[in-house]
């Protein structure tokens, strides 16, 4: 007997057909002995359909009454899937973000969850009770409903996993695991059966959208295994773990990509100290994430090129600080380029072995694929290429590692 926590996004509960799966899928783990706990979403597109509605009641709106509106689409489905469940005769009950309660801080629109109080969940379970959570929701510090940011569910799914101290969290999606790359790109992609959390979090900054960021930096403190897989086929999925638990590592674990990418080059910076902190301090102070950098080393001349990256959404308002700033930084020119993408591998098998970066750069080199800009972590190498070149830059990349399926 095991306990665990089964969280289903928007599309695996879009309708009450969809949410009769559900229940089967839940009765399933019910009938194997195990204690469940299942968080749930709000059926797909009723987030954004809440949100316009507070757009279109004010320009500038509450916050808390934001959380107020947003909220309501988790409750809806919580309570179908509690009365879906019991007509098939397993006992349930739904419970909202308030009533566990799930704790937050105040920062209503994208809240923190601090404590979880399980002590009636837990000992309902024991009892055979399945608890139905709602996902995305809290109840902050003055007892107001606050939720926690677009694709919070995971999030509340993991950290509910955690305060009850499950074996495992599963996370029922519309895909049916991690793969080494986005399959509309490569056809020969693989689902992988294990991923670590460190890969997983790294995959996720670079533009795999499987799972919430923030679940996955929770799910590796708290150490929640994390499984994810298919609400429509009965398929293993891929199982997020610590490194230790992997024994045949891999070099690379996947290939991901991220058009929202745009270039920014300074020409002529004068090439004096504090001159890269006199440009990224305005930028930070108009919250514009600076990413990959690169700053030339000035040779004869007094002057250096100082080149970065920034998502494309903030490109117009990094421009504007630059220009206003333009006076005090002393640079001759301002260049951008808004057609570039990012294209990195990730995998934790970079730490211990050499020539990872050099296997990427030739195949690039081999495709006649420009690099721009290079940046590295411990285990992750990006680069920057024009944005016509991304689909090929996957393929090669996805090969050059072995990664394509036989
Ligand atoms: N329903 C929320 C959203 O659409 C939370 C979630 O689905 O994870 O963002
Ligand atoms: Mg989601």
């Amino acid at each position: 007997m095991a306990r665990i926590v089964m969280k289903f996004g928007g599309t695996s509960v879009a309708n009450v057909d969809r949410i009769r799966n559900v229940a089967r899928r839940v009765k399933a783990e019910v009938d194997r002995g195990n204690e469940v706990a299942v968080v749930v979403s709000a059926m797909s597109g009723e987030t954004d359909r809440l949100v316009g509605f507070c757009r279109e009641a004010a320009t500038l709106y509450d916050a808390r009454e934001y959380d107020t509106v947003v909220a309501t689409g988790e409750q809806v489905t919580t309570g179908l899937l509690a009365i879906v469940l019991q007509s098939m005769g397993v006992p349930a009950r739904s419970w909202l973000g308030w009533q566990l309660p799930v704790r937050t801080n105040d920062a209503h629109g994208s809240a923190r969850i601090q404590d979880i109080d399980t002590g009636e969940v837990i000992s309902r379970m024991l009892t055979g009770q399945v608890a139905v959570v709602a996902g995305f929701q809290g109840l902050g510090p003055d007892n107001r409903v606050t939720t926690l940011g677009r694709g919070g569910s995971d999030t509340s799914a993991v950290a509910l996993a955690a305060a009850l101290k499950a074996d495992r969290c599963d996370i029922y999606t519309d895909v049916d695991g991690v793969y080494t790359t986005d399959p509309r790109i490569v056809p020969k992609a693989r689902k992988l059966d294990k991923i670590t959390y460190e890969e997983m979090l790294e995959l996720a900054s670079v533009g795999a959208k499987v799972l919430q960021t923030r679940s996955v930096e929770l799910a590796m403190k708290e150490k929640v295994r994390v499984q994810v897989l298919s609400s429509f086929e009965d398929l293993p999925g891929t199982l997020v773990v610590d490194e230790d638990e992997i024994v045949e590592q891999e070099l690379i674990a996947g290939v991901a990509y991220s058009r929202n990418e745009a270039k920014i080059t300074l020409v002529g910076v004068p090439d004096r100290p504090g001159v890269v902190a006199a440009i990224f301090s305005p930028l930070a102070d108009a919250n514009v994430n600076v990413d990959m950098i690169v700053q030339n080393i000035a040779h004869d001349t007094k002057t250096t090129d100082v080149t970065f990256t920034v998502t494309r959404t903030d490109l117009p308002r990094a421009l504007d600080t630059l220009e206003k700033h333009r006076a005090e930084l002393g640079y001759e020119g301002l260049v951008s380029d808004a057609a570039v993408s990012k294209v990195s591998v990730v995998g934790v098998g970079m730490k211990s072995h050499a020539g990872v970066a050099q296997t990427m750069f030739k195949a690039l080199a081999d495709r006649g694929i420009n690099i721009q800009v290079i940046s590295t972590s411990e285990i992750k190498i990006s680069v920057l290429i024009a944005e016509d070149y991304t689909e090929l830059a996957v393929r090669a990349l996805h090969s050059a590692y072995g990664l394509d399926a036989a």
